[in-house]
């Protein structure tokens, strides 16, 4: 890359989580490659009573991705944050209240990753009202994430339209700003993610609009590649960085120990 100074790369996945290659010292090296300062590991969290194993770690390995994450801080390439993505999903509290402040995080994503939304096909055509349940089925998990107060940042913000069906801007508007607000009083950041672009939707987590009512709020932003292999890590980032410029953010939150400040980007 150019001389461009990146925000640092928030998102990032591991091997460990059976959906991602490379661990925590291959995604340095990249990003090292890439002129990337900073990245943090924010690998799936493990989670009890098997809630979707296939996607993440298991308890035992954990340790495993602590020592990766030690060993890249090590090698002096970019500094690497101590983070984790760690799942919404209903019953998970008393878990996470007690798992997350035992470990010495430097940063944790919230996400909610389930709903029927996976399976949309973005060549049918969806009635309205059942495209509407089920933004609200999401975003109402996601007003619980926000409520627990476990969290640093959200994760792939209006992931419902990750198969490309789009939504009405009566919708968005009646389900998303609420959430909205419940983020920015909660005093939580949101990402722009770039695997959106990806992805049928086309387009960033969350969407150019939401980002701009982001900013409305003054809820601050970071940037995630959701890389889940080492070559993907700042992925998109000049794209990401246009249009939080264009939303009127000018500064992009860092974090050590959950700890959070603002630096212009
Ligand atoms: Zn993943
Ligand atoms: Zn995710």
């Amino acid at each position: 890359m150019s001389s461009i100074v990146y925000p640092p790369d928030y998102h990032t996945h591991t091997e460990l989580c059976h959906h991602a290659s490379g661990m925590p010292v291959d995604y340095a090296e990249f990003a090292e490659l890439k002129g990337l300062e900073e990245i943090a590991c924010t690998d799936h969290a493990p989670a009890p009573w098997k809630y979707d194993p296939e996607h993440r770690m298991v308890s035992p390995q954990f340790v495993r991705y602590r020592d990766g994450v030690l060993k890249a801080q090590a090698t002096g390439k970019c500094r690497v944050l101590y983070g984790i993505e760690a799942d919404y999903y209903d019953g998970c509290e008393p878990y996470l209240a007690r798992w997350l402040p035992e470990q010495s995080f430097d940063l944790v994503l919230g996400s909610v990753h389930t709903g029927d939304f996976w399976k949309f096909d973005a060549r049918r055509e969806y009635p309205d009202p059942f495209i509407k349940n089920l933004w609200r089925v999401y975003f109402t998990q996601l007003q619980k994430l926000v409520r627990t107060g476990l969290y640093d940042v959200i994760a792939h913000f209006d992931l419902p339209k990750r198969s490309g069906i789009g939504i009405t801007d009566a919708i968005l508007r009646e389900i998303v700003i609420p959430t909205l607000d419940a983020v920015a009083q909660a005093g939580m950041g949101i990402e722009i993610n770039t695997s959106g672009l990806h992805h049928p939707a086309g387009e960033t987590y969350p969407s150019p609009q939401i980002l701009s009512w982001a900013c409305e709020r003054s809820i601050p932003i970071t940037f995630g590649s959701d890389a889940h292999s080492p070559d993907r890590v700042g992925n998109d980032f000049e794209t990401a960085m246009q249009l939080a410029r264009e939303a009127g953010y000018t500064h992009s939150a860092r974090y050590r120990q959950r700890q959070r400040t603002l630096e212009p980007f």
